[in-house]
């Protein structure tokens, strides 16, 4: 049995599924890093512009890890990207200016966005099964890429090289789920200032309502649990205990 996790580009996928498109742009560059940011006390947060967010968190080591993400066209780069978060992003609320006050240039890594909008027939073909983002790359916007490339690679050893069975349990919950973060996506870099206004509106009221609310988009998503092995196999010996 071949495990193909060879990421979004994957060679493998195209070998398996050659009608496949592949994976599309999703309409976005993303920047990030991760610097120490002397004298700055914050709590986490992400905010959402008109077209862009940013988020900054703070790391346990001390340091910061930051990202922001802009609706811009494919493949561009600029000279100094640290610079063009500044023309970007430099007049933003605290602590984002003196995030990038601390930043190099060589701190800020780029990526474009690119998910896999149509879902594959399957994440398997004869003995070779596809896993993570070669079988369901999705927008970041829902934390969930490489959540679900762990979730399938538990999976996919629960089922014991029975490929058709890791499919029927993987490819319907990551499909969904890709999809939401595609919709999480276009809500984060809306640029329409109608829509962005009833947007915020609605962040406002369902803020108020309760955080708890927010958290509810995550059902079906955080409270995943690993599937178990069938109760007689859990029996490591006769007239022994067994296993929880
Ligand atoms: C900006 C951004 C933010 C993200 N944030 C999050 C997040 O907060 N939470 C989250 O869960 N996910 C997040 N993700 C998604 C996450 O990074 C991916 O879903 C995850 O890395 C997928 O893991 P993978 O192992 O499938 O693929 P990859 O991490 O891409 O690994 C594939 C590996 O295969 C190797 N490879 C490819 N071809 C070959 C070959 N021919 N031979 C040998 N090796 C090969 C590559 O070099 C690479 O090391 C984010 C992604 C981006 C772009």
């Amino acid at each position: 049995m071949v495990v193909a996790a060879d990421g979004i580009h994957s060679a493998v996928r195209r070998a398996l599924f050659p009608d496949h498109p592949g994976p599309v742009y999703s309409g976005f560059t993303t920047w990030r890093l991760v610097i120490p940011v002397p004298g700055v006390g914050f709590a986490s947060h992400e905010t959402w512009g008109r077209g862009r967010i940013w988020g900054t968190h703070p790391l346990k080591d001390g340091r910061v890890y930051a990202y922001a993400a802009a609706v811009t066209p494919a493949a561009g780069h600029a000279a100094d990207e640290r610079a063009e978060l500044l023309h970007r992003y430099g007049d933003w609320h605290d602590p984002i200016p003196a995030v990038l006050a601390a930043a190099r240039p060589e701190d800020v890594l780029r990526h474009d966005v690119h998910h896999i909008a149509e879902p594959l027939p399957a994440y398997h073909r004869g003995r070779v099964a596809l896993l993570g983002d070669a079988a369901h790359a999705m927008p970041p916007n829902l934390g969930q890429g490489g959540n679900q490339a762990v979730e399938d690679a538990v999976v996919l050893a629960h089922h014991n090289q029975d490929l058709a069975a890791y499919t029927a349990a993987r490819l319907p919950r990551t499909t969904a789920i890709a999809r939401q973060a595609v919709k999480v996506a276009r809500l984060n870099l809306m640029s329409n200032r109608a829509g962005i206004a009833v947007r915020d509106a609605a962040i406002l009221a369902l803020s108020k309502a309760g955080p708890a609310l927010f958290l509810r988009g995550f059902d079906g998503i955080a409270d995943w649990r690993p599937p178990q092995p069938p109760y007689a196999s859990r029996r490591t010996q006769v007239g022994e205990r067994y296993e929880r």
